[in-house]
Parts: structure tokens; C-alpha cells; sequence
């Protein structure tokens, strides 16, 4: 059998082997055949999360080489901002265009590397090209305001202006599409990018930016699209604390974002943080029921709950609790798990062994605070429940209920597995102020055929959800790319992707211009 990345970034046209190094070539132990290879930078080895098997190994970069790369992007950012708009426009348009015609073999290579099955790999990229679409058309839109003066002859305006190299740092569980809402996005503004991707998806980053580098170098704009790659210390660490970068756009965990944001606020620049959610998913008596247990089961196990706008509360009224829950668990007994890329397999893998370890400790505790199983709780990994010949890191959907009191406190972490922790209530104000009443604000649902409801739930004083996306007979996962995207409280507070989110990735000017022949200055100050 050849090497299956490699034949994967052939297709797409990947040429540059720079930083790969073939799991023929990788040293035994790490799940490679040669027995004395010793890499001459740090390297991180890639494997595929189904098969516990080597994709590849990946040359890091150090401080020097990381230098290197900010300075080529400050370089690049001042030709490219150059450029007009409705010009760089056109270069979003190759690259979708080149997203669009690689769409299998980026999918085939995400499903690979982080174990998304099939749809949801494609579907990442479709992603990219939606961007993409969305950004062409927003690059002849991006349009200031004008206001009136309190003096006469003058006019008040304000244009927005390129911001500056972006640094994108991206988690492992949208290995492409986050990158892609923010390059797309930063390119037609006028920045240059430079992206550090997670080093548990390094593979898929190779190829998305090889494809835009290709396209934006052959139009005559080589920089604009930049990568490094290393471990956090060296690189990550690097870049969050460079003035070059005037701002850090950060996907991951509450943990992450903190450290990331403080890091960036100490130099005064800017940060887009887009981090942990906990969503909930609320189900009035009124509910279609139908609709409901589909979406919320795609919300609980779709990516194997490692979205983060995956469902991980579900708050049921009272009376339709046992109706509803019964539902789930039937409909989670017929879930196939497996290899991502099989025939009607749902649910893949989750990232490594140690995210098992964190789905167990997570069952474990919610078992001890009083929770009871419903449907799953266990590694899918015994005679039985292993998918067949896979040795990955394979953990069951599950359903757990909380006691009576609601009290359950492992629910108001986010545990990046397939959890779903059940609730019930008796009056919509109460499952309002559970649906609000954790850290994290970024998804939320409810399920309602009432307008009272869904209004409260969306109320206009704020008094309704407290998330930063609010959907009403819909899951809390799936966002289209043409709203902004993100969430409130620990999530962060960045808006990413459609709708104005252009504007963190540009700066504004506000211009008065004078144009008669007297001084007139404002709040009428006399200074004769
Ligand atoms: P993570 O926080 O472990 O890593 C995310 C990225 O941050 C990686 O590229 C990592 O290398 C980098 N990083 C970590 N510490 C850094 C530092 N000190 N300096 C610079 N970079 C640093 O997250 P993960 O496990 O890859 O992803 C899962 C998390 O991401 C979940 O919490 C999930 O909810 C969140 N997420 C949020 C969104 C969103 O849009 N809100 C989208 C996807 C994932």
C-alpha cells in the first residue's frame, strides 16, 4: 500500500515535502518502520485517530524559523494591502474555486487526521468555499459610514483600512474551516495571515495553505498566506507576543483563550477569541418532537461530540421527560460507530487516547455526583463494542441523567465528548436560567411550536438566552457561515465569519475634512 497522505496531497496538487517525512521513514515506537531515523528538528509524529497507525511525521519549526515567518508576513501585508479590494477579491475567488475542486481529497485528509466522518469532512470544506463566496462579494462592501458636522464646510467620514498581519490559531476539531473564516475574511480586508494550526492537525494545514499560497503566489502576491507549526512554548507563545501581529484571532479551549488574551491585552493589540461552549438545548410540551430528537441527537455525538457548539445539556419539561428520553436512547441504539470514512458510520473516533481518558473521568464523576447512565458510558472499546479491526480511540454516545435536585456539577464543565446530560423542568423561566446558567455562553436551542416561548427565549431585554447563538427548532450545532459566529461570558466574546465580523480584521478612520476659508472648531470654542 502507498503512503496514503502523500497520494492525498498529489491529488490536490501538494508538491512541497519540506516538512514530511513518511511513516516509512519514522522511527519504530512511533509507529514507523525505520529503525534509526533521528529528525534534525522537533517533529511531531501524526496519527490517524481510528487505526491508532502513523499518518506522518511533521518537521516543527524553532524561534528562527518562526522569525522568519512573521517578518515574511509583515512584508507580504504592506504589498498586499496595496492591492484593491475588488482585487483581492478575485484572489478569494481562485482560491475557493481551488477548495471547491479539492473538496474530496481535503475531506478524505481531515476525515484521516481527525477522524470527522465523511460528510463532516467534506462538509469542512465546503466551508471554506462559502467563505470564500461570502468574501469575494464582501470585498467591494467594505464601506464606512458618513455623518454630518455640527460646522459648516466640513464633512465627517470614515473608511476602514487594512489592519495588519493576523496570527490564526486554530484548534484541532475544525482543522480547515476556522482557518478559512479568518484568511478569507482577513485577505479581502487587506491583511496577510499567518496561521499556527493545532499540532494534532498539522497535515490538513499543510495542504489548505499550500493550495492558498499557490493560488495567491501565482496571481503575484506571494506571503499573504503564511504557516508555522510547533509546540506552544516555542511558537505559540512567539507569536501571541509579537507587535507585528496586530491581531490574534484564537480558537480553543477557556484555558487557551485566557492565556492568549492576557498575553495580547499586555501589548495592547487586539485578540479575537473564540473558545469552549456548553450549550444547551431546551424541549417545551409543545415540542415537535420529531424534529427535536433528530437535531439534538446530531448535536450530542455529531464530529463525536467534539464541536464546540456540540449539545451537552438538554433541559426537558417535566412532562415529556420520559417520552423523550426514551426516544433518545432508542435513537442512539442504532448509531453505528467506526471507521470514519465507512459505509453509514456516524460517529467516529475522538481525537487520542487521553480524550477517552477525560470522557471516562467525566462519566465517573457524574455517576458519583449522583447522575444515572441512560445509554453509552463506556470506551467502545471491549469485545463487543469495538469497532471491528480499529484500534483507535473509540468512546460510546452517551446519555446520562441528573438527579432529581439538577444538581450535577461535571455538567457545567465541557468535557470534548460525546455527553449529553439530561434536566428536567417544570417552567420556561427555569430552564431559561439553567440554559444560562454556566460559564460559557456560546450555543442554545429550544424546541417549541409556541411563539410565547421561542419569544422569550429571544427576548428582546436580553432576559432570554445568554448565548451568541440562540436557535429555535434547531440544534445548537451546524451555523451557517453568513451570521457571525461566537459566543458570550468564557467563550470569549469574538464574532468570526459572516454578517460585519469583517470589521476585527481592519481598522477605522474617522475623517473630517474642512473645505471653506474660515477656522471653525467644534462646540463652538472661540480662539481669536
Ligand atoms: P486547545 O486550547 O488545546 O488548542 C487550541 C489552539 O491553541 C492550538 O493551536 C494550540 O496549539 C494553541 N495554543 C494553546 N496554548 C497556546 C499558547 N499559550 N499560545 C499560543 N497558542 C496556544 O484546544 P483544542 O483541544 O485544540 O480544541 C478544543 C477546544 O476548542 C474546545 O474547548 C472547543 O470548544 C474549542 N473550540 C471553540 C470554537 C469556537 O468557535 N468557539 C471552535 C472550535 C473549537
Amino acid at each position: 500500500m502507498g503512503w496514503q497522505v502523500g497520494d492525498l496531497l498529489d491529488a490536490m496538487g501538494v508538491r512541497d515535502r519540506a516538512r514530511l517525512v513518511t511513516p516509512a521513514e519514522l522511527p519504530r515506537g512511533t509507529g514507523g518502520a525505520g529503525a534509526a531515523f533521528k529528525p534534525e528538528t522537533p517533529m511531531q509524529v501524526v496519527t490517524n485517530p481510528a487505526t491508532g497507525e502513523a499518518l506522518a511525521g511533521v518537521r516543527l519549526d524553532d524561534g528562527e524559523s518562526c522569525e522568519r515567518a512573521i517578518a515574511g508576513s509583515a512584508e507580504a501585508f504592506v504589498k498586499w494591502r496595496a492591492v484593491p479590494a475588488p482585487v483581492r477579491g478575485q484572489v478569494v475567488r481562485a482560491i475557493g474555486d481551488e477548495f471547491r475542486k479539492h473538496k474530496a481529497a481535503l475531506g478524505r485528509l481531515i476525515s484521516l487526521e481527525v477522524g470527522k466522518i465523511a460528510a463532516e469532512g467534506q462538509g469542512e470544506v465546503q466551508e471554506v468555499v462559502d467563505i470564500a463566496d461570502f468574501a469575494v462579494g464582501l470585498s467591494r462592501q467594505l464601506h464606512g459610514l458618513t455623518m454630518p458636522s455640527e460646522r459648516p464646510e466640513h464633512r465627517i467620514m470614515e473608511q476602514w483600512l487594512p489592519l495588519g498581519p493576523v496570527g490564526v490559531i486554530s484548534a484541532f476539531n475544525f482543522p480547515c474551516a476556522v482557518w478559512g473564516w479568518n484568511a478569507m475574511l482577513a485577505a479581502v480586508c487587506g491583511d496577510s495571515v499567518l496561521w499556527k494550526p493545532s499540532l494534532l492537525a498539522p497535515l490538513t494545514a499543510i495542504a489548505s495553505n499550500a493550495m492558498a499560497d499557490r493560488v495567491a503566489t501565482g496571481m503575484g502576491h506571494p506571503g499573504v498566506f503564511g504557516l508555522v507549526m510547533g509546540d506552544d512554548e516555542q511558537v505559540g507563545e512567539r507569536l501571541i507576543a509579537d507587535r507585528r501581529l496586530a491581531l490574534i484571532s484564537a480558537t480553543g479551549s477557556c484555558r487557551m483563550g485566557r492565556r492568549v488574551g492576557e498575553v495580547v491585552a499586555r501589548r495592547l493589540g487586539r485578540s479575537l477569541l473564540e473558545l469552549g461552549g456548553n450549550n444547551a438545548a431546551i424541549v417545551e410540551p409543545d415540542a415537535d418532537l420529531d424534529v427535536a430528537i433528530k437535531s439534538i441527537v446530531f448535536g450530542a455525538v455529531g464530529t463525536a461530540g467534539q464541536r464546540c457548539t456540540t449539545t451537552r445539556r438538554l433541559i426537558v419539561h417535566r412532562s415529556i421527560a420520559e417520552d423523550v428520553i426514551g426516544r433518545l436512547a432508542r435513537a442512539y441504539a442504532t448509531i453505528k460507530i467506526g471507521d470514519p470514512l465507512g459505509e453509514g458510520v456516524l460517529v467516529g473516533p475522538l481525537i487520542s487516547a487521553r480524550a477517552v481518558e477525560q470522557f471516562l473521568a467525566a462519566v465517573g464523576a457524574a455517576k458519583s455526583q449522583g447522575g444515572t447512565i441512560v445509554a453509552g458510558g463506556g470506551r467502545a472499546g471491549g469485545e463487543q463494542t469495538h469497532p471491528k479491526g480499529l484500534r483507535g480511540h473509540f468512546a460510546q454516545p452517551t446519555i446520562i441523567r441528573a438527579p432529581a435536585s439538577n444538581e450535577l456539577a461535571i455538567a457545567k464543565e465541557e468535557t470534548f465528548a460525546p455527553i449529553l446530560y439530561v434536566f428536567a423542568y417544570s417552567h420556561l423561566d427555569e430552564a431559561i436560567a439553567m440554559n444560562n446558567g454556566v460559564d460559557q455562553g456560546l450555543s442554545s436551542a429550544i424546541f417549541t411550536g409556541g411563539v410565547r416561548s421561542s419569544e422569550r427565549f429571544l427576548d428582546p431585554s436580553g432576559a432570554g438566552s445568554d448565548c451568541g447563538l440562540a436557535y429555535v427548532n434547531l440544534g445548537t450545532s451546524g451555523a451557517e457561515i453568513g451570521g457571525a459566529f461566537g459566543g458570550e461570558k468564557d467563550t470569549g466574546g469574538g464574532r468570526e465569519s459572516g454578517s460585519d465580523s469583517w470589521k476585527a480584521y481592519m481598522r477605522r478612520q474617522t475623517c473630517t475634512i474642512g473645505f471653506g476659508k474660515t477656522v471653525t472648531l467644534a462646540q463652538g470654542i472661540r480662539f481669536e
